[in-house]
């Protein structure tokens, strides 16, 4: 974006956004990326969806590029079109540069066609290609107002707008309050997927868990409680056992060629560098989804004799973890986002 002279924060909004690279931007974007690569970076994140002018060599040559370190590409395929294209298009670029392909949520990419993806992906694996995906367990999704994912809302119907909500006033938009918050910029929850679509992911034992933090999401805190509540313990879409798994021994599978260090966590063996958890996972709780998942974090105790895992405003692995109990913007999506939860 600083190369293209975008104005955009985490997403495009402008240059980089509604206009190519030129050749010599292109040049200067895949140096950056290369010193990065170089310095060890694990990966390299590319969001197609949200640089929709992104020609399709300049995609494909930065598979290129990735495949030269061998390093993943970690992408944001297109979304809002037809999904089967979209992954076509980034298994070929995989298959094409050799370059790992690790393809996030990938229900919110597929949607009503999440079978199909799951099977491509599953074929595009049994053939031997290195891809590797995952999902979030929550029926919306948020990102930035006015990023490209949604540069053609003009053309939408009036009741396309219901999709969406405005985490600080908790209401649901309409065209004239979609118009006027995309201007304002700000991040957007919006519910696209079904349960169904979300649980067909989840439990898909080759989806890994993912939370795709956004501090105003509760996918930032409850995502593995949710997992191991909703989806394992109480609709036993999935075992416990294959929950965990898909928290940790296959996201640091996925790192592990990059990361000697990855090969010692996610797991339990003789010398690994672990955190040992606790779970009690039969003992109930009537409490809302915040407490619920609160209930799960506090059985999930370190055995470290300091901290817990995630306490309200504690702390994960020395990281802050946020969860804005009181905020306006929390109780609004919180009380829309998981009305039976
Ligand atoms: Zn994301």
């Amino acid at each position: 974006m600083s190369i293209m002279h975008d104005t955009g924060g985490l997403l495009p909004r402008d240059a980089a956004m509604n206009r190519p690279a030129s050749a010599e931007e292109q040049r200067a974007i895949a140096a950056a990326v290369e010193k990065g690569l170089d310095e060890g970076g694990l990966g390299m994140g590319m969001g197609i969806t949200y640089t929709p002018t992104a020609s399709s060599e300049e995609i494909l040559n930065l598979f290129y590029l990735a495949a030269k370190f061998k390093r993943p590409v970690f992408v944001h395929a297109r979304e809002g079109g037809n999904a089967i294209q979209t992954l076509q298009e980034v298994i070929a670029n995989a298959a094409a540069s050799g370059a790992p392909l690790h393809i996030v949520h990938i229900n919110s990419i597929a949607m009503d066609k999440t079978a199909e993806a799951l099977r491509m992906i599953d074929g595009t694996r049994a053939r031997g290609l290195d891809v590797t995906m995952e999902a979030y367990p929550y029926t919306a999704g948020m990102t930035e107002i006015a990023s490209a994912m949604y540069s053609n809302w003009e053309s939408r119907p009036a009741e396309y707008f219901a999709r969406f909500l405005w985490p600080p006033t908790g209401e649901r938009l309409t065209r004239e309050s979609f118009e006027r918050y995309r201007k304002q910029g700000g991040f957007v929850a919006e519910f696209r997927n079904t349960e169904d679509m979300v649980r067909l992911a989840i439990s898909h034992p080759g989806v890994m868990i993912a939370t795709d933090g956004i501090l105003q999401h509760p996918r930032s805190s409850g995502t593995y409680a949710r997992v191991l509540g909703k989806y394992a313990r109480e609709e036993k879409a999935l075992t416990f056992m294959d929950a965990i798994r898909k928290s940790s021994l296959l996201p640091a599978q996925r790192l592990e060629a990059m990361s000697p260090q990855m090969r010692q966590k996610g797991r339990f063996e003789s010398g690994c560098r672990r955190r040992h958890l606790r779970l009690r996972p039969q003992q109930r709780h009537r409490q809302g989804y915040l407490r619920k998942s609160q209930a799960v974090f506090r059985r999930l105790s370190l055995r470290d004799g300091r901290r817990n895992l995630c306490r309200p405003r504690g702390q994960v692995a020395g990281r802050r973890c946020a969860w804005p109990r009181n905020s306006r913007s929390m109780n609004a999506i919180r009380s829309i986002v998981l009305p039976n939860s």
